[in-house]
């Protein structure tokens, strides 16, 4: 029996890994793996190492998570080291915890190995501190899957009046409702947001506006792509450091 290695890629820039995760990356017999914002990462894996594709899109499963969690078990029983790997951290909206009770449930040993998550990475290559001093105390990362027109919504939008950060994954095509479902709970028209694409990478694009013109501006922008809502969205103007628009 082998040991499965839950494993955080980071965001996209390859240096952005941990060297724990370098290390169960270049050892790993076979790495079972999502879309990744930096498949270069990969190519470190050594020769013989099986891959297997399991890819998620935006929450879209292109595998079921069930098969998902099956398969990290048969490769287990079969390997004595097998990478999960996840883009970001694989315990941010990456189902990991899942994956991780379905191993201790069959007595798999796994180790978890954090990744450096894009909620708060994508904003920092963006010039975008998710906290300031003065402008932000707290910072949220919420889940952009979830219409904010689903009845029974599990999001605390009427907390979100506050000048606290939020950040939306996987929000990108509930954009225009999720920008007015934040008008609709008090936030003003012109209040700052951003969205960040393919951030950290070579590819990355930042779009800042405001949540009523945010949508019309982000037309086509390609995913992976996250929504930053909050003042701190105003810092990029002096902070920002990185990419083509600096
Ligand atoms: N576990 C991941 C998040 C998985 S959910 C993490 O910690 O980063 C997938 C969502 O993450 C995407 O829909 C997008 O909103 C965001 N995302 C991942 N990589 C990104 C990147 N390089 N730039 C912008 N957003 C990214």
């Amino acid at each position: 029996m082998g040991k499965v290695y839950l494993t955080g890629a980071g965001p996209g820039d390859i240096e952005l890994l941990t060297l724990k995760a370098f290390r169960v990356i270049k050892e790993a017999d076979v790495i079972i793996y999502d879309r990744l914002a930096n498949p270069d990462i990969l190519k470190e894996a050594k020769n013989g190492c099986h891959f297997v594709y399991v890819g998620k899109e935006d929450g879209k499963h292109i595998v079921p998570q069930d098969d998902i969690n099956e398969i990290i078990y048969q490769n287990s029983l079969k390997h004595e080291n097998v990478v999960r790997l996840k883009g970001g951290d694989p315990f941010v909206f990456g189902r990991g915890g899942e994956e991780a009770l379905y191993l201790q449930e069959r007595g798999i040993k796994y180790d978890i190995i954090p990744g450096i998550t894009s909620a708060i990475s994508a904003p920092a290559y963006a010039g975008i501190p998710v906290t300031h001093r003065g402008v932000a105390v707290s910072f949220r990362v919420v889940t952009g899957h979830e219409s904010p027109n689903k009845k029974e919504s599990q999001i605390p939008w009427k907390n979100f009046k506050t000048d606290d950060t939020i950040v939306f994954l996987m929000g990108l095509h509930n954009l225009p409702e999720i920008s007015k479902k934040l008008i609709e709970v008090g936030k003003p028209n012109d209040y700052p947001c951003a969205v960040i694409s393919k951030g950290t990478t070579k590819e990355q694009i930042v779009v800042v506006g405001t949540l009523e013109n945010i949508v019309e501006k982000t037309n086509d922008i390609p995913t992976p792509a996250l929504i930053v809502v909050g003042k701190v969205v105003q810092l990029r103007e002096q902070l920002k450091w990185f990419g083509e628009n600096v």
